[in-house]
């Protein structure tokens, strides 16, 4: 179950996906969200995951993974920005609380690039402390780079460096996600929406160096006719269809067919592709700025 706590942030990044969500639903209250918790332990649901908006913000986060941890949830993992971990008492006592795992947001391994991501002074900074903080921990760690115009070049490079976070964590993988045009991406499109094509060799070139370094690369939002003989390395061929999203005060009905139905879009082509059952086509909204052009059935 994916808790999404709330949308405000305290980084300002040019990629984010969220929009309009920020002024029209409230963040949940406490009691809200220890609601969406024991419901997921009544439905037998073993991973909650809290997204944002930024969690590590919200004061009452420590009762939240404490209350999660009282019912005996395998998996607590948080999608973060990484922040607030760069202070050891906050990061030693959220894994005290009970989390688990961590996603952390990393736009870049160059310093002047992550920055202008995610607008925010002193952030780089803060995600390297934070991964000294947390690097004796038992914590599952993943990394996620928003595939943008200003990182593509430089994937290989950023792949290299996540080999050493390998190096560091017990249990680390990492995770590229093309960029989505929606909320903020969106009224960014022209400086940040690449053509996919454009970025496929960087790609593929991390997934090689991913490989000859023994951690797992996964990618999301790129169809399979991009991405040919990597087939074990796309997320949406292992996500899980029984998700459930909770937001503001209610339930995100039919999530994983609405997360089709809205967020993703086909070429007319893809009617004579063998994969057009399996494969989740395009971010809806990538056609309006480049077509559908690219796509090759198989
Ligand atoms: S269904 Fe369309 S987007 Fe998906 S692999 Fe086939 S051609 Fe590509």
């Amino acid at each position: 179950m994916d808790i999404r706590l709330g949308f405000e942030c305290n980084n300002a990044c040019l990629f984010c996906a969220v929009g309009l969500e920020r002024e029209t639903i409230s963040s949940k209250t406490t009691g809200q969200v220890k609601e969406d918790i024991t419901e997921a332990k009544k439905l037998g649901i073993d991973q909650l995951d809290f997204t944002g908006g930024e969690p590590t913000i919200r004061k009452d986060i420590f009762e939240i993974i404490s209350y999660a941890k009282s019912l005996g949830f395998p998996i607590i993992q948080m999608q973060s920005n990484g922040r607030m971990f760069s202070y050891k008492n906050f990061s030693d006592r959220l894994i005290k609380s009970g989390l688990t795992a961590i996603g952390f947001l990393f736009p870049s391994h160059k310093k002047q690039i992550y920055e202008l991501l995610t607008q925010a002074k002193g952030s780089y900074g803060q995600v390297l402390k934070a991964f000294e903080n947390i690097k004796d921990s038992d914590l599952h760690i993943s990394t996620i780079t928003v595939v943008n115009k200003y990182n593509f070049e430089d994937l290989p490079e950023t792949t290299r460096f996540l080999a050493g976070l390998n190096n560091k964590f017990k249990n680390y993988f990492a995770e590229f996600n093309f960029i989505m045009p929606s909320g903020d991406a969106w009224k960014n499109k022209e400086r940040l929406i690449p053509k996919i094509t454009k970025t496929i060799p960087y790609i593929k070139k991390s997934l090689n160096i991913s490989k000859k370094n023994n951690f797992e690369l996964n990618i999301e939002g790129i169809p399979l006719c991009f991405l040919q003989g990597f087939e074990d390395n796309i997320v949406e061929f292992g996500m899980a269809s029984d998700w459930q999203m909770r937001m503001g005060n209610g339930i995100v009905e039919d999530f994983n067919k609405r997360r089709l139905e809205k967020g993703r879009s086909k070429g007319p082509q893809c009617e004579e592709c063998n994969l057009n059952n399996k494969c989740n086509g395009l971010y809806k909204g990538y056609e309006l700025i480049h077509g559908f052009g690219e796509l090759k059935p198989i």
